[in-house]
């Protein structure tokens, strides 16, 4: 007998086991809105071509080896990476305030910021909105953090639930940690406007709430990275402390090649460089150090001035596309007559429409359409093509009639 037989299966992930689902499923009009990758009109998955010819460019590089990276990563890469989301001409950046350490894309480096804040950190709550992505109450338990929620989205109005945000922070123990959504929140789309923003912050500092950002859209949201990192660069401009992971999993559709970014931006210069001194302890025993091969990618494509302009094209198109599937469904639903307000799906935010959509409705629509999402009805627009929106216009009409 093995003496492994004692081993209880586990459940899918609620989000992957959704692909688990439909690639089993041998029906021809099968439609995959579930995980949040980006597909072309055509349905397929899609490599910039920005990315191609700075891949192209590592290739014929004969100067290039595949030694070790250090500990925190590739150096051109981190500092390029906090450009792009505390801005060029960032303070903080210029004195040196912020330490950024190569991540396993956004996952790893939330993780690695957890594991840091649970060693390191007088507080080890942390506060997530309510809902949130799936993965984040794991990371931050296993990384040794206790996970409160806040607040976040009000299934009446399907938008934000401010007053509830407000309070839920305002009775938070002093220095908690709260994780907030840089942009595009996942699951819901709603984010909080640039004035609403500015009364977060006011009371989180009031309070010395430390701000965690996870910033996995950037530029997928509204077309303009600038625009998306907003929320962001208030925080650091206050001159406070904050964390930030990114990922370019989404926005550079870098998906498997795991490259993201983790820093922290500290009050002055001599504590940045302890706290990075002790993010490369948190580093090494967890995976040594971090892939050479996407961050070479996105430094190739930051550091050229062209090959930029060309990615923020790419971007953009990417983001508009999603807009566009966006108006395609909410009109889809108006000529069908399908009860009810969908006006959501076009002021939502992001990769994500939160249908209000309940679970039976969902495996109704999995059932007889063949449609796969998550079972908090939240779908991929990225999923979503104009070939494809009728048939999903169908499922839902049918569901909620
Ligand atoms: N945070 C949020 C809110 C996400 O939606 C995702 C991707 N689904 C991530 C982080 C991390 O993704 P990855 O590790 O692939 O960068």
């Amino acid at each position: 007998d093995s003496v492994f037989a004692n081993v209880v299966r586990a459940p899918e992930d609620p989000i992957l086991g959704v692909t688990v689902a439909y690639n089993k499923d041998t029906s021809p009009i099968k439609l995959n809105l579930g995980v949040g990758a980006y597909r072309t009109e055509e349905g397929k998955p899609l490599i910039l071509n920005v990315v191609r010819r700075a891949e192209q460019m590592l290739v014929n590089d004969q100067s290039r080896v595949k030694e070790y990276l250090p500990i925190i990563g590739l150096a051109d890469f981190n500092k390029l990476s906090a450009k792009l989301i505390f801005g060029a001409d960032s303070p903080a950046i210029q004195e040196n305030r912020v330490t950024t350490v190569q991540g396993l894309s956004g996952t790893g480096s939330l993780r690695v910021g957890a594991e840091f804040l649970a060693k390191h950190y007088h507080q080890r709550t942390i506060y997530i909105p309510q809902p949130t992505w799936g993965n984040h109450p794991k990371i931050f338990t296993i990384a040794g953090l206790s996970v409160k929620t806040y607040r976040y989205y009000d299934p009446s109005t399907r938008g934000l639930h401010f007053q509830g945000l407000l309070e839920d922070l305002g009775s938070a123990p002093t220095g908690a940690i709260v994780l907030l959504h840089a942009c595009a929140h996942n699951p819901t789309g709603v984010d909080p406007t640039l004035e609403q923003w500015e009364q977060i912050r006011k009371l989180m500092r009031s309070k010395g709430l430390l701000p965690f950002f996870d910033s996995a859209y950037q530029g997928f949201a509204s077309g303009s990275l600038d625009a998306d990192a907003q929320a962001v660069r208030i925080f650091v401009a206050d001159g406070g402390e904050c964390l930030a992971a990114q990922s370019y999993a989404k926005n550079m559709g870098l998906y498997g090649e795991r490259v993201g970014a983790l820093s922290i931006v500290c009050r002055t210069a001599d504590v940045a460089s302890k706290v990075e001194s002790q993010l490369k302890l948190v580093i090494r025993p967890m995976y040594s150090n971090p892939p050479i091969h996407g961050a070479s990618i996105v430094a190739t494509i930051l550091k050229d001035r062209d090959m930029f302009h060309e990615w923020t094209i790419e971007l953009k198109a990417m983001a508009d596309r999603i807009i566009t599937m966006r108006q395609k469904l909410f009109d889809a639903l108006s000529s069908r007559g399908t009860p009810g307000d969908w006006s959501h799906i076009i002021k939502q935010i992001g990769m994500f429409t939160f249908t209000g959509l309940n679970t039976e409705q969902v495996a109704f629509m999995t059932k007889e359409y063949h449609i796969y999402m998550t079972s908090d009805g939240r779908i991929s627009m990225a999923g979503l093509s104009s070939k494809t929106v009728p048939h999903l216009a169908d499922a839902i009409h049918a569901a909620v009639t």
